[in-house]
């Protein structure tokens, strides 16, 4: 990594909040955001639309071969071009891909591709990274490491109530499985499994607010907000 840049590396549980407290920590610093899983979904996508089944690795790793990744950055938002298209945020949050991402993400080869992704970002500007093995493997010498954790069931109900406000018929019980599914495959992978790195801050989200959890956060970083006044952070809740 740059010595010049700062990367802040946010890892942890699906449904710990590690995005919505990344985009915000990010927005109010001036630093890029990406949650990494995005790209990891991005393949599972395309491995989708071309029919292909996920648990056979030769067959991901021949849609890998001829597929570009890319990202634009773009007023805050980052974009993914599969094959120099455009992929719609919510394409890639749908139940079938979330599925498929965590068996995709057990692949060298996906994790190789991604990997340099995320390195070319590290190596260009400040960033705050949120994934699973940012910590560990992207960029094991960040300024910064957080690792956020929460029971299932706690963050099934998170997961369940987005999903009821995005108009999506799941019960509880459908979440609560797809999470611990989840959490399976990225802990018990044996290339960059789900593991605190050993200087991470551990970070519980269940029982504290999300403001508390920026405060939190935010009270460990030697940084100078863009804002001069950080009462933003409060108002960004
Ligand atoms: O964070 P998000 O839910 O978008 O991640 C989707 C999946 O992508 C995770 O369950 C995990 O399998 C994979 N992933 C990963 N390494 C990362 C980020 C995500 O393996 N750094």
């Amino acid at each position: 990594m740059s010595n010049k840049n700062i990367c802040i590396a946010i890892d942890g549980y699906a449904g710990t909040g590690k995005s919505t407290i990344g985009k915000i920590l990010a927005d109010t610093i001036g630093f890029r955001f990406l949650s990494t899983g995005s790209l990891y979904r991005a393949i599972a996508y395309q491995c989708l639309l071309k029919s292909v089944d996920v648990n056979n690795i030769r067959e991901v790793l021949s849609v890998l071969a001829e597929t570009s990744l890319d990202l634009v950055y773009e007023h805050g938002t980052n974009t993914i071009l599969i094959n120099g298209e455009r992929v719609l945020d919510f394409a890639l949050r749908t139940r079938e891909v979330e599925s498929a991402t965590s068996i995709v993400a057990k692949y060298p080869e996906v994790r190789e591709r991604v990997l340099s992704l995320q390195k070319d970002l590290v190596s260009s500007e400040n960033i705050v990274l949120e994934g699973r093995d940012i910590g560990t493997v992207v960029v094991p010498d960040a300024q910064y490491k957080f690792f956020f954790t929460a029971s299932p069931e706690v963050r099934a109900w998170r997961r369940f109530r987005q999903q009821q406000n995005a108009g999506e018929n799941t019960t509880f019980d459908e979440v609560l499985t797809d999470i611990m599914a989840r959490d399976i495959e990225d802990i018990k992978r044996e290339v960059s499994p789900l593991v605190p790195a050993r200087d991470a801050i551990i970070v519980d989200t269940a029982d504290v607010s999300l403001c508390d959890v920026i405060h939190m956060v935010y009270s460990e970083l030697n940084i100078n907000a863009n804002s001069e006044d950080n009462s933003s952070i409060v108002l960004a809740q």
